[in-house]
């Protein structure tokens, strides 16, 4: 019965896999770790059967897990700039997208504002024997003690990009972050050049907001 369900997971895991090639996604590390990572483990037990849909999903707490083209999108801008090292991640959500980051090797930090979503993703990392360092706060500042990191993955929408973090990249790191609007913001990438910040801007997408210091205000949603 386990084994027969674990089959059908791993079945509709490939097919979200070509779905992700149909949308352009091509880089094949990248690729095997969304082979890799079981998303219906982010999932509640009910809502499992999701989990291998393109779409993003209610997590609680009024927030989502990411579509996995989104994740995937991300992931690939990160990896073909910086392919290993230290990641912080800001927005632990359900905990998928840091899952995959450590799937392809990097160490990888992770900061989630809401409390129940932490102390949830903490235990999934742990059950799964997953090595990720997670705390809860406002990862808009960052991660003091552990900075610089080499890359730094942004999975909130933020109105611009919190000095903070682009200060706590390392020479020639790059953060990955959605600027914009409540409603739409650009996927961007930040690389840090000595004291300047190299920008590039791809397409637009819609996230959740980033709330914080240097984010959005919370009394404002
Ligand atoms: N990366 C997540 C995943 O794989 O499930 C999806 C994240 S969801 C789209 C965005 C998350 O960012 C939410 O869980 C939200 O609570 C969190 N968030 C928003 N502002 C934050 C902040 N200042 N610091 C840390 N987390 C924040």
């Amino acid at each position: 019965m386990m084994k027969g369900s674990q089959n059908v997971q791993e079945v509709r895991r490939r097919e979200m896999v070509e779905t992700l090639k149909q949308y352009g996604i091509v880089n094949p590390r990248v690729l095997d770790a969304f082979r890799e990572v079981q998303r219906h483990l982010f999932f509640d037990v009910d809502a499992a059967d999701l989990a291998y849909n393109d779409g993003a999903y209610p997590i609680g707490f009024g927030q989502t897990i990411s579509q996995p083209y989104t994740v995937a999108f991300m992931t690939t801008l990160l990896f073909e700039r910086v392919p290993s090292g230290k990641v912080l991640e800001i927005g632990t959500g359900s905990g998928y997208q840091a899952a995959i980051l450590d799937a392809l090797g990097y160490s990888v930090y992770t900061i989630e504002r809401i409390f129940e979503l932490y102390k949830r993703a903490e235990k999934l990392f742990s059950r799964h024997g997953l090595n990720i360092a997670c705390r809860c706060g406002d990862g808009t500042l960052g991660w003091v003690d552990e900075a610089p990191f080499d890359g730094i993955v942004v999975t909130a929408g933020a109105p611009e990009e919190p000095e903070s973090l682009k200060h706590q990249l390392a020479e020639h790191g790059c953060m990955v972050i959605p600027v914009g609007d409540a409603d739409s913001q650009q996927m961007t990438v930040i690389t840090r050049c000595g004291d300047t910040f190299r920008r590039e801007v791809f397409q637009q997408f819609t996230f959740v907001p980033l709330v914080g210091r240097e984010g959005w205000n919370d009394n404002i949603f």
